[in-house]
């Protein structure tokens, strides 16, 4: 998933009106981003790097990891999930392995089992959704969702979209998404028309393309909120929640910020992290899963509710 992640933009695009509400549905609430000042939102990235596709615009395509490795990242995996579940305030968490994580056994336990915990507001997963969907029905479809992305060369265009129409009828949160590359076009085009409306389809700007606004307004015609990752945010001494309300935890349980400031904020483990609200330190900000949690971009308000797995709450 992770080269396939998003980019963003400075000004604040319209934001159209998407579709009708998910009928599969339940009405879960605003979940992950309530505002009370207990609430930690944790991004998860372990040691794990491999993955079963073969992405082209992908560092870790058909990477294998070495037994030891894979024992690595499933005791450090338990090692977080049991620290998730001792805590005594709400939590959230996003996991974004290297590679895909739902192929292994130990993160659809980690997701069937956080779900569970009544304090877990909710948990979620960037995935490409390659392994079998069955295990969902264990989990708790109230707090558990999925951000699912489509990798056209990796997975036959029926095979993909009878799992998201599974995945309707199992009642289950997600949103599906694509790297918007010229070549993807004619996909992406299909997959909102046969998608629910209710099933939000996100776009990405593809790393180092950049589009014309004629070019943007073709995929923004696809997903209206397409103009937040066009171009990167300035982010420069800006207000961002992470280091405060959201961190970036390895599987060592070492604490930054996010995915792209490299400056250590102590260990989850140790105690040594203490929650401070920081300005940006970097240029721009060009994730998704960063400039979400940046304020001036409001959109904690455009995904209210959704925020960890991307559905915005327009829906
Ligand atoms: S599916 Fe796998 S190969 Fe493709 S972008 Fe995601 S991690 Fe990389
Ligand atoms: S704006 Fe982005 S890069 Fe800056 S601190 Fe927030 S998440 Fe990290």
């Amino acid at each position: 998933m992770r080269p396939a992640e998003p980019r963003a933009a400075g000004a604040s695009p319209e934001v159209l009106r998407i579709g009708g509400r998910p009928e599969h549905l339940a009405d879960t609430g605003p979940a992950d981003d309530a505002g009370d000042s207990e609430h930690l939102t944790i991004l998860y990235r372990g040691p794990l790097s491999s993955c079963d596709y073969d992405c082209s615009y992908c560092p870790f395509a058909k990477r294998r990891d070495s037994p030891e490795r894979l024992r690595a990242d499933r005791a450090a995996l338990e090692r977080f999930t049991g620290w998730v579940a001792g805590r005594e305030h709400p939590v959230s968490v996003l996991f974004t392995p290297w590679g895909e994580g739902l192929v292994r056994s130990w993160y659809r336990r980690a997701m069937v089992g956080l779900s569970h915990l009544p304090h877990v507001r909710r948990v979620a997963v960037q995935t490409n959704f390659s392994c079998r969907p069955d295990w969902l029905a264990e989990a708790d479809l109230g707090t558990l969702a999925l951000w699912v992305t489509y990798h056209p060369s990796q997975v036959a265009y029926e095979r993909f979209t009878d799992k998201c129409r599974d995945l309707v009828s199992r009642g289950v949160r997600f949103s599906v998404g694509i790297v918007g590359l010229p070549e993807h076009l004619d996909h992406a085009r299909r997959l909102r028309a046969d998608l629910p409306d209710g099933v939000y389809l996100w776009v990405n700007a593809a790393e180092g393309h950049l589009y014309t606004d004629a070019e943007a307004a073709v995929w923004t015609g696809i997903d209206p909120l397409f103009p937040y990752s066009r171009t990167p945010h300035r982010s420069a001494g800006r207000p961002c929640r992470t280091g405060d309300s959201v961190i970036s935890v390895d599987g060592d349980g070492t604490v930054r910020r996010c995915h792209f400031v490299p400056a250590v904020l102590g260990n989850l483990y140790d105690g040594t992290f203490r929650r401070r609200a920081r300005p940006c330190p970097l240029a721009v900000c060009d994730c998704h899963i960063g400039y979400v949690h940046l304020e001036p971009t409001g959109l904690y308000d455009v995904f209210a509710g959704g925020i960890l797995e991307r559905i915005p709450s327009i829906l």
